[in-house]
């Protein structure tokens, strides 16, 4: 791909062309390093088109109903107007090659819908590589005019502080009892969320639900408060009737009026492109070396402590 290339695929995804948007995600996502390269630059000629959707993380197990949400979510917002793009950040695909978020037959509707655009998972990679690409897929995405990006990821550990990390607010799906504590680990979840959404009420029933919604309440006054001064909520709903979708779209909206004025956003938007530079920074001082210890290993087979080893290595190849 040439510079003329780069200038022809910017031009199509300003225009909203999927085509376009598809082949500079597939770029950005590659692990090739002439390939980062001309993505960067690509990101650069729209970059000024960025930055303005809100991007929404929405997290829980697996079952939990996250894709069914975003079907029915992804809808209701295409009604009111708004073009929404779907991405995903899945652990299991950094970790085996399989993955439990990238079958091809989640969010059928949402996926034929002309307002919305579904990307599967980038693959491959590590887990923070993985982040950093989806990142640069949020802000293609910007640039081809989405107002709301949902990321989706599974509900399993580390994957969450990475989304965390590339959005503005921070939905978290629950269903009443199915091991309240295993979810809860999840403490560290919690403080994250600013949105609970326990789901499935139609098949817990309203009463079950309730008590959820009042323990689930007790236990966030014991959380330490959000440094965007937004108060955590709890909504009760189910993503396959659509019940209680308009309320969360409120409350985005309203977090989003909160976030906004009271400085948070943008201080946390910085923040975050801080982090990206130094994660940047970091994977490409890794690739270096690992290709120069490849060149280059350590040979003394006096040495058997790897920390000497590491220490040695360093002084003499890293200057
Ligand atoms: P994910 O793994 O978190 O993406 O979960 P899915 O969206 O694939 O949903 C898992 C299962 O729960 C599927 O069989 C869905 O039909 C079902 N499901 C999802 N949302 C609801 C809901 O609101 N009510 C009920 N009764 N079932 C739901």
């Amino acid at each position: 791909m040439k510079k003329e290339d780069i200038q022809t695929l910017a031009e199509g995804i300003k225009s909203g062309n999927r085509v376009s948007l598809s082949r500079a995600i597939t770029l950005a996502e590659s692990s090739l390093e002439e390939h980062q390269k001309l993505a960067h630059e690509l990101i650069q000629e729209l970059i000024s088109f960025t930055g303005k959707s809100k991007r929404i993380a929405i997290t829980g197990v697996p079952g939990v109903g996250k894709s069914t949400f975003i079907e029915s979510f992804g809808k209701l917002l295409t009604q009111n107007g708004y073009k929404v793009a779907v991405l995903a950040i899945d652990p299991s695909s950094s970790l085996s090659g399989g993955s439990i978020l990238g079958d091809k037959t989640r969010m059928e509707d949402l996926a034929r819908n002309p307002d919305a655009y579904i990307r599967p998972s980038a693959t491959g990679g590590h887990l923070g590589g993985v982040a950093s690409r989806t990142y640069e897929s949020v802000l293609l995405c910007e640039a081809a005019g989405f107002d709301v990006i949902l990321i989706e990821t599974v509900g399993v550990g580390q994957s969450e502080t990475l989304v965390n990390d590339i959005t503005d607010i921070f939905i978290f799906l629950q269903i009443p009892g199915a091991g309240d504590e295993l979810q809860g680990i999840k403490r560290g979840i919690m403080e994250m969320a600013d949105l609970i959404f326990v789901n499935k009420v139609d098949d817990f029933g309203i009463d079950k639900a309730k008590d959820v919604k009042v323990t689930l309440a007790r236990s966030l006054q014991f959380l330490p408060q959000k440094p965007s001064g937004w108060k955590r909520k709890v909504l009760l709903g189910s993503g396959l009737n659509s019940k209680g979708l308009a309320e969360v779209w409120e409350l985005v909206q309203d977090y989003f009026d909160t976030v906004q004025s009271n400085g948070y956003f943008t201080e946390n938007r910085k923040r975050q492109d801080e982090l990206r530079v130094v994660e940047y920074i970091k994977e490409q001082i890794s690739n270096r070396v690992k290709n120069l210890y490849k060149e280059n290993s350590h040979k003394d087979s006096e040495l058997i402590n790897p920390y000497l080893i590491a220490e040695k290595w360093v002084k003499e190849n890293l200057k």
